[in-house]
Protein backbone atom coordinates (compact mmCIF):
# COMPACT_ATOMS: atom_id res chain seq x y z
CA UNK A 1 0.00 0.00 0.00
CA UNK A 2 1.14 3.61 -0.57
CA UNK A 3 1.49 6.19 1.93
CA UNK A 4 -0.05 9.41 1.16
CA UNK A 5 -0.57 11.70 4.50
CA UNK A 6 -1.67 14.42 2.68
CA UNK A 7 -5.43 15.09 3.35
CA UNK A 8 -5.90 18.39 1.05
CA UNK A 9 -4.75 16.99 -2.29
CA UNK A 10 -6.78 13.85 -2.00
CA UNK A 11 -9.73 13.44 -4.19
CA UNK A 12 -12.74 12.18 -2.35
CA UNK A 13 -13.18 7.81 -2.55
CA UNK A 14 -16.25 6.46 -3.09
CA UNK A 15 -17.50 4.37 -0.32
CA UNK A 16 -17.29 0.76 -2.30
CA UNK A 17 -13.79 1.85 -3.17
CA UNK A 18 -12.83 2.65 0.14
CA UNK A 19 -14.39 -1.04 1.08
CA UNK A 20 -12.65 -2.69 -1.47
CA UNK A 21 -8.96 -1.30 -0.72
CA UNK A 22 -9.85 -2.45 3.35
CA UNK A 23 -10.65 -5.40 1.82
CA UNK A 24 -7.97 -6.39 -0.08
CA UNK A 25 -5.20 -4.95 2.75
CA UNK A 26 -6.57 -7.07 5.79
CA UNK A 27 -6.01 -11.07 6.09
CA UNK A 28 -7.64 -13.27 8.44
CA UNK A 29 -5.91 -14.16 11.44
CA UNK A 30 -3.99 -17.16 10.99
CA UNK A 31 -3.71 -18.96 14.52
CA UNK A 32 -6.67 -21.55 14.73
CA UNK A 33 -7.66 -23.58 17.79
CA UNK A 34 -9.82 -27.23 18.63
CA UNK A 35 -12.89 -26.29 20.44
CA UNK A 36 -15.59 -28.36 21.99
CA UNK A 37 -18.77 -27.55 19.46
CA UNK A 38 -20.33 -25.57 22.41
CA UNK A 39 -17.15 -23.41 22.87
CA UNK A 40 -17.07 -22.52 19.04
CA UNK A 41 -20.48 -21.10 18.69
CA UNK A 42 -20.24 -18.09 17.00
CA UNK A 43 -16.46 -18.37 15.96
CA UNK A 44 -15.37 -19.39 12.41
CA UNK A 45 -14.60 -22.79 11.19
CA UNK A 46 -11.16 -22.89 10.13
CA UNK A 47 -12.02 -26.08 8.42
CA UNK A 48 -14.40 -28.24 6.10
CA UNK A 49 -16.65 -30.55 7.94
CA UNK A 50 -16.95 -33.54 5.99
CA UNK A 51 -19.65 -36.06 7.36
CA UNK A 52 -17.91 -39.57 7.73
CA UNK A 53 -21.86 -40.87 8.45
CA UNK A 54 -25.32 -40.91 6.80
CA UNK A 55 -27.94 -38.77 8.29
CA UNK A 56 -30.61 -40.51 8.95
CA UNK A 57 -28.36 -43.74 9.20
CA UNK A 58 -31.00 -46.01 8.66
CA UNK A 59 -34.29 -46.38 7.23
CA UNK A 60 -37.20 -44.99 9.79
CA UNK A 61 -40.39 -44.26 10.14
CA UNK A 62 -41.64 -40.61 9.65
CA UNK A 63 -45.09 -41.17 11.87
CA UNK A 64 -46.01 -43.33 14.67
CA UNK A 65 -48.21 -46.15 12.66
CA UNK A 66 -47.74 -49.56 11.16
CA UNK A 67 -45.33 -50.68 8.92
CA UNK A 68 -46.28 -52.75 5.84
CA UNK A 69 -45.21 -53.89 2.75
CA UNK A 70 -46.43 -51.95 0.14
CA UNK A 71 -47.19 -54.64 -2.46
CA UNK A 72 -49.96 -55.30 0.18
CA UNK A 73 -51.75 -52.54 -0.96
CA UNK A 74 -52.59 -53.96 -4.29
CA UNK A 75 -54.96 -56.85 -3.28
CA UNK A 76 -58.14 -54.65 -2.91
CA UNK A 77 -60.16 -51.85 -1.55
CA UNK A 78 -59.56 -52.89 2.09
CA UNK A 79 -57.59 -55.29 3.25
CA UNK A 80 -56.32 -56.97 7.01
CA UNK A 81 -52.85 -57.21 8.49
CA UNK A 82 -51.67 -59.35 11.25
CA UNK A 83 -49.07 -57.66 14.06
CA UNK A 84 -46.69 -59.43 14.41
CA UNK A 85 -43.94 -57.41 16.77
CA UNK A 86 -43.09 -53.49 17.68
CA UNK A 87 -39.97 -51.20 16.58
CA UNK A 88 -39.23 -48.67 18.66
CA UNK A 89 -36.76 -45.80 18.10
CA UNK A 90 -33.63 -47.14 19.62
CA UNK A 91 -34.92 -50.99 19.85
CA UNK A 92 -35.28 -52.53 16.51
CA UNK A 93 -38.20 -55.30 14.67
CA UNK A 94 -35.55 -57.92 14.51
CA UNK A 95 -37.22 -59.89 12.15
CA UNK A 96 -38.92 -59.60 8.84
CA UNK A 97 -42.39 -58.59 7.81
CA UNK A 98 -43.64 -60.76 5.37
CA UNK A 99 -47.47 -60.26 3.18
CA UNK A 100 -49.73 -60.10 5.03
CA UNK A 101 -48.13 -58.95 7.95
CA UNK A 102 -47.27 -55.72 9.75
CA UNK A 103 -45.24 -54.14 12.80
CA UNK A 104 -46.44 -51.27 15.37
CA UNK A 105 -43.83 -48.81 14.82
CA UNK A 106 -42.78 -45.38 16.02
CA UNK A 107 -41.40 -42.07 14.62
CA UNK A 108 -37.90 -42.80 14.01
CA UNK A 109 -38.07 -45.98 14.59
CA UNK A 110 -36.15 -48.59 11.97
CA UNK A 111 -37.86 -49.70 9.35
CA UNK A 112 -38.01 -53.95 9.44
CA UNK A 113 -36.17 -55.82 6.22
CA UNK A 114 -39.36 -56.71 4.41
CA UNK A 115 -41.50 -53.37 4.93
CA UNK A 116 -41.28 -50.02 2.60
CA UNK A 117 -44.42 -48.21 3.61
CA UNK A 118 -45.51 -46.75 7.20
CA UNK A 119 -49.52 -46.30 7.55
CA UNK A 120 -49.97 -43.43 9.75
CA UNK A 121 -51.72 -44.86 13.28
CA UNK A 122 -55.04 -42.47 12.79
CA UNK A 123 -55.75 -44.38 9.35
CA UNK A 124 -55.86 -47.83 10.83
CA UNK A 125 -58.45 -49.41 12.92
CA UNK A 126 -56.82 -52.02 15.19
CA UNK A 127 -58.24 -54.79 17.12
CA UNK A 128 -56.56 -57.35 18.87
CA UNK A 129 -53.23 -57.85 16.59
CA UNK A 130 -55.46 -57.25 13.65
CA UNK A 131 -55.06 -53.88 11.99
CA UNK A 132 -57.64 -52.83 9.02
CA UNK A 133 -56.90 -50.27 6.32
CA UNK A 134 -58.26 -49.32 2.84
CA UNK A 135 -55.46 -49.64 -0.10
CA UNK A 136 -55.61 -46.06 -0.73
CA UNK A 137 -51.94 -44.90 0.20
CA UNK A 138 -48.86 -44.78 -1.89
CA UNK A 139 -46.18 -46.81 -1.87
CA UNK A 140 -42.99 -45.95 0.46
CA UNK A 141 -44.54 -43.11 1.91
CA UNK A 142 -43.93 -41.87 5.29
CA UNK A 143 -40.39 -43.66 5.68
CA UNK A 144 -36.91 -41.39 5.92
CA UNK A 145 -34.05 -42.96 3.88
CA UNK A 146 -30.41 -43.47 5.04
CA UNK A 147 -28.76 -40.07 4.18
CA UNK A 148 -31.85 -38.29 3.14
CA UNK A 149 -30.50 -35.36 4.95
CA UNK A 150 -26.76 -35.97 4.82
CA UNK A 151 -24.53 -38.48 2.61
CA UNK A 152 -21.27 -39.92 3.98
CA UNK A 153 -18.36 -38.10 2.31
CA UNK A 154 -20.60 -34.59 2.02
CA UNK A 155 -18.57 -31.30 3.24
CA UNK A 156 -21.35 -30.06 5.20
CA UNK A 157 -19.54 -27.02 6.36
CA UNK A 158 -17.05 -25.28 4.70
CA UNK A 159 -13.96 -23.29 6.36
CA UNK A 160 -15.47 -19.39 6.43
CA UNK A 161 -18.71 -19.95 8.31
CA UNK A 162 -19.98 -18.59 11.42
CA UNK A 163 -20.69 -21.08 13.34
CA UNK A 164 -24.36 -21.26 14.37
CA UNK A 165 -26.98 -22.77 16.53
CA UNK A 166 -28.25 -24.65 13.53
CA UNK A 167 -24.56 -25.60 13.16
CA UNK A 168 -24.24 -27.45 16.30
CA UNK A 169 -26.93 -29.37 15.72
CA UNK A 170 -25.71 -30.47 12.34
CA UNK A 171 -22.38 -31.54 13.71
CA UNK A 172 -23.68 -33.31 16.77
CA UNK A 173 -26.02 -34.93 13.96
CA UNK A 174 -22.49 -36.51 12.64
CA UNK A 175 -21.08 -36.97 15.48
CA UNK A 176 -18.50 -34.69 15.92
CA UNK A 177 -17.09 -32.87 19.27
CA UNK A 178 -14.51 -30.85 18.57
CA UNK A 179 -13.91 -28.36 15.87
CA UNK A 180 -11.08 -26.23 14.70
CA UNK A 181 -11.70 -22.64 14.44
CA UNK A 182 -9.68 -19.21 13.58
CA UNK A 183 -9.00 -17.61 17.29
CA UNK A 184 -11.26 -14.50 18.47
CA UNK A 185 -9.41 -11.30 17.04
CA UNK A 186 -7.88 -8.93 19.83
CA UNK A 187 -9.04 -5.25 19.51
CA UNK A 188 -7.61 -2.31 20.97
CA UNK A 189 -8.80 1.26 20.75
CA UNK A 190 -8.44 3.99 22.52
CA UNK A 191 -9.78 7.76 22.40
CA UNK A 192 -7.33 10.88 21.61
CA UNK A 193 -7.95 14.60 23.34
CA UNK A 194 -7.19 16.33 25.55
CA UNK A 195 -11.04 17.68 25.76
CA UNK A 196 -12.20 13.93 26.65
CA UNK A 197 -12.63 13.02 30.38
CA UNK A 198 -13.73 9.55 31.47
CA UNK A 199 -16.78 8.94 33.75
CA UNK A 200 -16.09 10.02 37.17
CA UNK A 201 -14.26 12.84 35.99
CA UNK A 202 -15.16 16.54 36.50
CA UNK A 203 -15.21 18.43 33.18
CA UNK A 204 -13.11 21.60 33.17
CA UNK A 205 -14.40 24.71 30.68
CA UNK A 206 -14.19 23.48 27.11
CA UNK A 207 -14.18 19.39 28.35
CA UNK A 208 -16.46 16.61 26.88
CA UNK A 209 -17.01 13.32 28.34
CA UNK A 210 -15.32 10.77 26.06
CA UNK A 211 -18.53 8.82 24.48
CA UNK A 212 -16.54 6.96 21.64
CA UNK A 213 -14.76 4.70 23.68
CA UNK A 214 -18.38 3.50 24.93
CA UNK A 215 -20.05 3.24 21.47
CA UNK A 216 -16.78 1.46 20.19
CA UNK A 217 -16.93 -0.96 23.12
CA UNK A 218 -20.52 -1.82 22.90
CA UNK A 219 -20.50 -2.16 18.87
CA UNK A 220 -17.33 -4.54 19.31
CA UNK A 221 -18.84 -6.52 21.82
CA UNK A 222 -21.79 -6.99 19.45
CA UNK A 223 -19.47 -8.29 17.10
CA UNK A 224 -17.76 -10.84 19.45
CA UNK A 225 -14.23 -9.73 19.37
CA UNK A 226 -11.63 -9.41 22.66
CA UNK A 227 -11.78 -5.77 23.57
CA UNK A 228 -8.44 -4.13 25.14
CA UNK A 229 -9.60 -0.53 25.97
CA UNK A 230 -6.48 1.82 26.46
CA UNK A 231 -8.76 4.47 27.39
CA UNK A 232 -7.94 8.47 26.36
CA UNK A 233 -4.67 9.49 25.30
CA UNK A 234 -4.01 13.31 25.66
CA UNK A 235 -2.68 15.06 22.36
CA UNK A 236 0.91 14.42 23.42
CA UNK A 237 3.26 12.95 20.50
CA UNK A 238 5.73 10.12 22.43
CA UNK A 239 2.27 9.22 24.61
CA UNK A 240 0.49 8.48 21.42
CA UNK A 241 3.40 6.56 19.69
CA UNK A 242 4.19 4.75 22.45
CA UNK A 243 0.54 3.75 23.28
CA UNK A 244 0.37 2.81 19.52
CA UNK A 245 3.29 0.82 19.08
CA UNK A 246 2.28 -1.35 22.33
CA UNK A 247 -1.56 -1.76 20.96
CA UNK A 248 -0.39 -2.77 17.48
CA UNK A 249 1.84 -5.28 19.68
CA UNK A 250 -0.34 -7.16 21.80
CA UNK A 251 -3.62 -6.90 19.24
CA UNK A 252 -4.80 -7.77 15.82
CA UNK A 253 -6.34 -5.10 15.19
CA UNK A 254 -6.42 -0.98 16.25
CA UNK A 255 -8.77 1.33 16.46
CA UNK A 256 -8.45 5.11 17.41
CA UNK A 257 -11.14 8.00 17.57
CA UNK A 258 -10.38 11.59 17.08
CA UNK A 259 -7.82 13.60 15.24
CA UNK A 260 -7.88 11.39 11.80
CA UNK A 261 -9.50 15.13 10.65
CA UNK A 262 -7.32 18.15 9.19
CA UNK A 263 -6.41 19.77 12.77
CA UNK A 264 -4.50 16.81 14.44
CA UNK A 265 -4.53 14.88 11.54
CA UNK A 266 -1.12 15.80 10.82
CA UNK A 267 -0.39 14.87 14.12
CA UNK A 268 -1.25 11.40 14.36
CA UNK A 269 0.47 10.94 10.76
CA UNK A 270 3.51 12.24 11.86
CA UNK A 271 3.78 9.32 14.27
CA UNK A 272 2.19 6.91 11.68
CA UNK A 273 4.82 8.01 9.04
CA UNK A 274 7.71 6.96 11.27
CA UNK A 275 5.83 3.72 13.07
CA UNK A 276 3.19 2.88 10.26
CA UNK A 277 2.27 2.18 6.71
CA UNK A 278 -1.38 4.33 6.53
CA UNK A 279 -3.34 6.39 3.97
CA UNK A 280 -5.28 9.55 5.33
CA UNK A 281 -8.03 9.01 3.23
CA UNK A 282 -10.84 11.50 2.43
CA UNK A 283 -14.54 9.45 1.91
CA UNK A 284 -17.20 10.98 -0.20
CA UNK A 285 -19.70 9.97 2.63
CA UNK A 286 -21.56 12.18 5.63
CA UNK A 287 -21.08 11.95 8.37
CA UNK A 288 -17.59 10.11 8.70
CA UNK A 289 -15.54 12.09 5.87
CA UNK A 290 -11.86 11.43 7.19
CA UNK A 291 -10.91 8.08 7.83
CA UNK A 292 -7.11 6.84 8.00
CA UNK A 293 -6.34 3.15 7.34
CA UNK A 294 -3.20 1.14 7.13
CA UNK A 295 -0.97 -1.13 9.09
CA UNK A 296 1.25 -0.61 12.32
CA UNK A 297 3.58 -3.47 11.48
CA UNK A 298 1.52 -6.22 10.44
CA UNK A 299 -1.56 -4.81 12.19
CA UNK A 300 -4.66 -3.55 11.01
CA UNK A 301 -5.04 0.23 11.49
CA UNK A 302 -8.34 2.46 11.65
CA UNK A 303 -8.07 6.12 12.55
CA UNK A 304 -11.31 6.59 13.41
CA UNK A 305 -13.20 10.45 12.71
CA UNK A 306 -13.86 11.72 16.06
CA UNK A 307 -17.51 13.07 16.04
CA UNK A 308 -19.48 10.33 17.62
CA UNK A 309 -22.08 9.66 14.55
CA UNK A 310 -19.22 9.75 12.36
CA UNK A 311 -17.44 6.72 14.43
CA UNK A 312 -20.48 4.91 14.56
CA UNK A 313 -20.78 5.08 10.81
CA UNK A 314 -18.00 4.05 9.78
CA UNK A 315 -17.37 1.50 12.39
CA UNK A 316 -20.25 -0.13 11.20
CA UNK A 317 -19.17 0.41 7.28
CA UNK A 318 -15.44 -0.14 7.69
CA UNK A 319 -14.61 -1.65 10.58
CA UNK A 320 -17.49 -4.09 11.23
CA UNK A 321 -16.85 -6.32 7.41
CA UNK A 322 -12.68 -5.37 8.07
CA UNK A 323 -13.60 -7.55 11.49
CA UNK A 324 -15.57 -10.32 9.35
CA UNK A 325 -12.15 -10.59 7.46
CA UNK A 326 -9.94 -11.05 10.34
CA UNK A 327 -11.87 -13.40 11.58
CA UNK A 328 -12.04 -15.40 8.03
CA UNK A 329 -15.76 -15.28 7.71
CA UNK A 330 -16.37 -15.85 3.79
CA UNK A 331 -20.37 -14.43 3.82
CA UNK A 332 -20.75 -10.61 3.56
CA UNK A 333 -23.57 -9.04 5.74
CA UNK A 334 -25.29 -5.92 5.00
CA UNK A 335 -28.91 -6.01 3.93
CA UNK A 336 -29.89 -3.26 1.71
CA UNK A 337 -33.91 -2.76 1.28
CA UNK A 338 -36.38 -0.18 -0.23
CA UNK A 339 -38.25 1.85 1.94
CA UNK A 340 -40.92 4.45 1.25
CA UNK A 341 -39.35 7.68 2.97
CA UNK A 342 -42.24 9.21 4.99
CA UNK A 343 -40.37 13.04 4.88
CA UNK A 344 -38.46 15.14 2.97
CA UNK A 345 -34.81 15.13 3.51
CA UNK A 346 -31.86 17.55 3.03
CA UNK A 347 -29.49 16.40 1.14
CA UNK A 348 -26.25 18.27 -1.17
CA UNK A 349 -24.99 16.17 -3.90
CA UNK A 350 -20.84 15.72 -3.42
CA UNK A 351 -21.35 12.92 -1.09
CA UNK A 352 -23.07 9.60 0.23
CA UNK A 353 -25.60 10.07 2.74
CA UNK A 354 -25.88 7.59 6.10
CA UNK A 355 -29.06 9.52 7.57
CA UNK A 356 -30.47 7.66 10.36
CA UNK A 357 -34.09 6.48 10.09
CA UNK A 358 -36.76 4.40 12.03
CA UNK A 359 -37.78 1.74 9.77
CA UNK A 360 -41.24 0.10 10.15
CA UNK A 361 -43.71 -1.87 8.01
CA UNK A 362 -47.15 -0.39 7.86
CA UNK A 363 -50.81 -1.75 7.61
CA UNK A 364 -50.24 -3.18 4.06
CA UNK A 365 -46.92 -4.90 5.52
CA UNK A 366 -44.59 -1.93 2.80
CA UNK A 367 -41.60 -1.21 4.36
CA UNK A 368 -41.36 3.14 5.31
CA UNK A 369 -38.85 5.29 7.04
CA UNK A 370 -38.97 8.57 8.89
CA UNK A 371 -36.00 10.06 9.45
CA UNK A 372 -35.66 10.40 13.47
CA UNK A 373 -34.71 14.03 13.31
CA UNK A 374 -31.12 16.48 13.48
CA UNK A 375 -28.77 14.86 11.63
CA UNK A 376 -25.79 16.28 12.75
CA UNK A 377 -22.51 13.87 13.15
CA UNK A 378 -22.24 15.07 17.18
CA UNK A 379 -26.11 14.17 17.84
CA UNK A 380 -25.98 11.19 19.26
CA UNK A 381 -30.15 10.90 20.35
CA UNK A 382 -30.63 10.77 16.46
CA UNK A 383 -28.44 7.33 16.17
CA UNK A 384 -29.92 6.04 19.51
CA UNK A 385 -33.29 6.38 17.98
CA UNK A 386 -32.39 4.92 14.97
CA UNK A 387 -32.77 1.21 13.57
CA UNK A 388 -31.47 2.01 10.30
CA UNK A 389 -29.24 4.22 7.88
CA UNK A 390 -31.04 5.81 5.14
CA UNK A 391 -28.47 5.62 2.17
CA UNK A 392 -28.53 8.75 -0.20
CA UNK A 393 -26.35 8.48 -3.29
CA UNK A 394 -23.84 10.93 -3.51
CA UNK A 395 -25.20 12.80 -6.66
CA UNK A 396 -28.67 12.75 -5.39
CA UNK A 397 -29.85 15.95 -3.85
CA UNK A 398 -33.13 16.36 -1.37
CA UNK A 399 -35.27 13.28 -1.32
CA UNK A 400 -39.19 14.17 -1.43
CA UNK A 401 -41.59 13.07 0.99
CA UNK A 402 -43.17 9.43 -0.59
CA UNK A 403 -40.27 8.66 -2.48
CA UNK A 404 -38.56 5.27 -2.29
CA UNK A 405 -35.10 4.83 -1.04
CA UNK A 406 -32.47 2.73 -0.11
CA UNK A 407 -32.05 1.24 3.53
CA UNK A 408 -29.11 -0.70 5.56
CA UNK A 409 -31.11 -2.28 8.79
CA UNK A 410 -28.69 -2.07 11.81
CA UNK A 411 -28.35 -5.77 12.08
CA UNK A 412 -27.81 -5.76 15.75
CA UNK A 413 -24.59 -4.10 15.85
CA UNK A 414 -26.05 -0.69 16.45
P1 LIG B 1 -11.26 15.51 16.14
O1 LIG B 1 -11.40 14.57 14.99
O2 LIG B 1 -10.32 15.04 17.18
O3 LIG B 1 -10.96 16.89 15.66
O4 LIG B 1 -12.70 15.56 16.82
C1 LIG B 1 -13.85 16.00 16.12
C2 LIG B 1 -14.97 16.29 17.13
O5 LIG B 1 -15.32 15.09 17.81
C3 LIG B 1 -14.62 17.28 18.20
O6 LIG B 1 -15.78 18.04 18.49
C4 LIG B 1 -14.24 16.40 19.38
O7 LIG B 1 -14.40 17.04 20.61
C5 LIG B 1 -15.21 15.26 19.22
N1 LIG B 1 -14.67 14.05 19.79
C6 LIG B 1 -13.45 13.50 19.53
N2 LIG B 1 -13.26 12.39 20.24
C7 LIG B 1 -14.38 12.21 20.96
C8 LIG B 1 -14.79 11.22 21.91
N3 LIG B 1 -14.00 10.21 22.21
N4 LIG B 1 -16.01 11.34 22.47
C9 LIG B 1 -16.82 12.38 22.15
N5 LIG B 1 -16.50 13.32 21.26
C10 LIG B 1 -15.29 13.26 20.68
MG1 LIG C 1 -9.32 15.80 18.83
Amino acid sequence: MTTNNNCFKTPLLTVEKTLEMIKSNINSISTTQTQSIRDALGHTLAEDVISDINVPPHRNSAMDGYAILSTDLNTDNSLQLKVIGTSFAGAPYEGTVSSGECIRIMTGAMMPDGADTVIMQEDCERTENVISLNSQHQAGQNVRHPGEDIKTGTVVLTAGKQISPADLGLLSSIGIAEVQTYNKPKVAFFSTGDELKSLGEDLGPGDIYDSNRYTLFGMLQKMDVKIIDLGVIADKKELIQQTLENAAQSADMVLTSGGASVGEADYISEILQDIGQVNFWKIAMKPGKPLAFGHIDQTPYFGLPGNPVSVMATCYLFVQPAIRYLKGLKQSEHLSLKATCLNMLKKAPGRTDFQRGMLKQNDKGELTVDTTGMQGSHILTSMSKANCFIVIPQDSGNVEAGEVVEVLPFNGIL
